[in-house]
């Protein structure tokens, strides 16, 4: 159970960081909370999302942006805890054109196999 900051009843994953919804945790800290999507696009696949309801990257200013570099080291901290050596994409989608479903800001770690398709 953990506290949210500015927690959204209805947002998915502050339900989710608040323990109303199971999740497969694989970290957690004082700031962020990571768990395993549920709907795999790689052999791993995980989330990593503030604890504050933040909706996206649009709303990264200079009053959160230490957050956020802060959420870059735990995934990088992830990423080797998983045995990702091989390298990994770390993806966020951002509003409608992006295909952003869930409106509390979440980094994907897509690791655990060559990628097909390439976005950029
Ligand atoms: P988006 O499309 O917003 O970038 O990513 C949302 C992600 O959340 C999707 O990859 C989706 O599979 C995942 N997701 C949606 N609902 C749940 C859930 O209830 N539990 C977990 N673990 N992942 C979810
Ligand atoms: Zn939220």
């Amino acid at each position: 159970m953990s506290e949210v900051l500015n927690y959204d009843e209805n947002c998915l994953f502050c339900k989710i960081i608040a323990g109303e919804i199971p999740s497969e945790k694989i970290y957690e800290d004082r700031l962020c909370y990571a768990f395993r999507d549920i709907n795999p696009q790689a052999p791993t696949h995980i989330l990593v999302v503030p604890k504050a309801h933040i909706k996206s990257v649009a709303e990264i200013s200079s009053k959160n942006e230490a957050l956020v570099g802060h959420i870059f080291t735990v995934v990088a901290k992830i990423a080797r805890r998983e045995g990702l050596e091989n390298g990994y994409r770390v993806v966020t989608n951002c509003g409608p054109d992006a295909g952003q479903t869930v409106p509390h800001l979440h980094f994907h770690i897509l690791g655990g196999a060559k990628m097909a398709e390439k976005m950029v």
